[in-house]
C-alpha cells in the first residue's frame, strides 16, 4: 500500500517566531484531529534556518515529519552558503524536496543535477520528494505527458527498483503553482496515471504501484477532496495553503 502524504512547502516565508507558531499549531491539530490510523503522513518543510527548531516540536512516533526544501548536489566542500545532505541528516530531516520548478527556473537546476541530489539523499536515508511538471506553453502544445515523463526518465531511471520505491514524486504543473488555477481532477489523474505507467514500463507494475505521486499547484481545502479521490493521486505538495494551519490540516483530512 503506497503512502498518503500531505507536505507543506513554506518556501521563503515566516520568520523564526512565526514559523515555530505555525509548526506548533499544525502539530497540535494534527495530533488531536488526525489519528495515525487515518494513514496520512504530514510533512512540514520550513526554511533551512528553522529546521532544527521545528525538529524539537515534532513528537516522536507520530504521523508528522520534517522536510527540507532543497539540498546541495555535492556531499561537502567549498560551496559557501550551501546546505549539504549530511547536515540535513544530522538534524535529522525525514524528507527533502528536490527539483521544485522555482529551483529549476531561478537557479537553473537540470534533471541531471537533480539526479545528483537524489542520489545523495537516498545514500543518507532521507526520502526525496522529486518535483516535476510542465509550463503552460508545453501543455498548450499538448506535449506535457511526454515532457514530464522525460523529466522522470532523466532524474530517476538510473535507480534500482529498491531505491526507486524510496522516492516520492510530486507532479506540479507550473501554470498551477501559486496562481490559484488548479489542475482539474481529470488533468491530474491523466498525468499521474501516465507517470505510473511510465514507471511500470521500466520497473514493472508492482513497483510502480508502490510509488506515492502527489499533486501540487493551488491545492486548497475546497479542491483537495476531489483531487485526492483520483485513483493515482496519493496526496499533495502544498504551498500557499500550508502557511495557514487550519487550511493545511483540512487538506490533510481530505482523503
Ligand atoms: C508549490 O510551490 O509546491 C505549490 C504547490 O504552491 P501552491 O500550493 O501555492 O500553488
Amino acid at each position: 500500500m503506497r503512502k498518503k502524504i500531505v507536505a507543506g512547502n513554506w518556501k521563503m516565508n515566516k520568520n523564526l517566531e512565526e514559523g515555530l507558531s505555525l509548526a506548533s499549531e499544525v502539530i497540535n491539530i494534527a495530533v488531536d484531529e488526525i489519528t495515525p490510523s487515518a494513514g496520512v503522513t504530514i510533512v512540514l518543510n520550513p526554511s533551512f534556518v528553522h529546521l532544527a527548531s521545528v525538529r524539537k516540536l515534532i513528537p516522536a512516533g507520530k504521523h508528522v515529519f520534517l522536510g527540507a526544501q532543497n539540498c546541495h548536489h555535492k556531499a561537502s566542500g567549498a560551496f559557501t552558503g550551501e546546505i549539504s545532505v549530511e547536515m540535513l541528516k544530522s538534524l535529522p530531516v525525514d524528507y527533502t524536496i528536490i527539483g521544485h520548478s522555482e529551483r529549476r527556473e531561478y537557479f537553473g537546476e537540470t534533471n541531471a543535477l537533480i539526479a545528483e541530489k537524489l542520489n545523495l539523499l537516498l545514500a543518507n536515508g532521507i526520502t526525496p520528494i522529486f518535483c516535476c511538471g510542465e509550463a503552460l506553453p508545453i501543455r498548450e502544445a499538448e506535449t506535457h505527458l511526454a515532457y514530464v515523463a522525460q523529466q522522470i526518465t532523466e532524474s530517476l531511471f538510473h535507480l534500482s527498483a529498491e531505491d526507486l520505491q524510496k522516492v516520492v514524486i510530486a507532479y506540479e504543473p507550473i501554470w498551477a503553482i501559486g496562481t490559484g488555477k488548479t489542475a482539474s481532477s481529470a488533468q491530474a489523474q491523466e498525468m499521474h496515471a501516465h507517470l505510473r505507467q511510465h514507471l511500470a514500463g521500466k520497473y514493472g507494475q508492482d513497483v510502480a504501484n508502490e510509488i506515492s505521486i502527489l499533486y501540487g499547484g493551488s491545492c486548497n481545502p475546497s479542491n483537495a477532496r476531489e483531487l485526492f479521490a483520483c485513483a493515482d493521486v496519493d496526496g499533495g505538495l502544498i504551498g500557499g495553503a500550508s502557511l495557514k494551519a487550519r487550511d493545511f490540516i483540512e487538506i490533510a483530512k481530505s482523503f
